[in-house]
């Protein structure tokens, strides 16, 4: 007997293999518009589990908006969104799981400045996943040691650097645990001094074998990061490839000059 045909017919075995081949997140033919201004015109694309996939382009392509579209702070006009499987678009969908399961990091870190880091932290915890106080904080430690800021729990945001503060906003998105993580330029509102603190924590993260979706003008961090390297224009992907190829070898006309300008 070939035991695979054993293990198909077994009615206890997995109804499908563990997702070996299924993307972590998967864009399909995202289409989004404001007003008359068309901003994403038909987005395809598959991050696979683990998976850095950096993106560029110009400022008006679309970066923000099909970030946004993944954990459905802006509504998609058609097209489909799944997360492991899991719809993210349509009606239906629970906006406060897929929320948890996608985190986003914005380039403005948006913490309470009333708020301790490490309240800052156990906010969501608290009050989206119900834990006790004592509950969310030993996660909250646990993420803020993560990100390298245990001993800085205690400080009111505006006693921390644009960094440290980053690092908190990151901080609270990996308490929640999520499955794929989003970054909007990340570090574009940080002092040069203090970007590097950041990319450290994201690499860790690549390390640790997050899924990660990442907007970002850092090419040095790209080239040594990422996977893959998307360049998007009028709310299109033109061209992708692993990043030695993008930045060394660049195919079409609008990455050659959109590199040249920028690098
Ligand atoms: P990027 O992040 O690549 O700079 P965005 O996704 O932020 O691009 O924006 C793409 C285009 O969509 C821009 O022309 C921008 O002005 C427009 N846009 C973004 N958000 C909105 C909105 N909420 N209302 C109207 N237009 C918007
Ligand atoms: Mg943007």
């Amino acid at each position: 007997i070939d035991p695979r045909a054993a293990r198909t017919a077994d009615p206890t075995a997995p109804a499908a293999a563990p997702a070996a081949g299924r993307p972590a997140l998967e864009i399909a033919a995202l289409h989004k518009s404001f007003g008359a201004t068309t901003v994403l015109s038909g987005i395809d694309l598959a991050v696979a589990p683990s998976e850095l996939v950096f993106v560029l382009g110009p400022s008006g392509s679309g970066k923000s908006t099909m970030l946004r579209c993944c954990n459905r702070l802006e509504e998609p006009d058609s097209g489909t969104i799944l997360l492991k499987g899991t719809p993210v678009t349509g009606a239906g969908v629970n906006l406060n799981q897929i929320r948890q399961r996608i985190g986003m990091v914005f380039q403005a870190f948006n913490l309470y400045p009333h708020l301790t880091a490490l309240k800052n932290v156990t906010l969501a915890l608290r009050k989206v996943r119900g834990l006790s106080r004592a509950e969310a904080e030993a996660r909250a430690v646990e993420a803020l040691t993560q990100v390298g800021l245990a001993d800085k729990a205690g400080n009111h945001p505006a006693a921390l650097s644009g960094g440290q503060q980053q690092r908190v906003a990151i901080a609270r998105a990996l308490a929640l645990e999520p499955e794929v993580m989003l970054f909007d330029e990340p570090t574009s509102a940080l002092d040069p001094e203090l970007v590097g603190d950041v990319l450290a924590v994201m690499r860790d993260m690549k390390s640790a074998g997050m899924t990660m979706l990442v907007v970002s003008h850092e090419m040095k961090f790209a080239q040594e990061a990422a996977d893959r390297v998307i360049f998007m224009d009028g709310g299109s992907i033109v061209e992708q490839g692993p990043p030695e190829r993008i930045f060394g070898a660049p195919e079409h006309e609008r990455t050659r000059a959109f590199l040249s300008r920028v690098t």
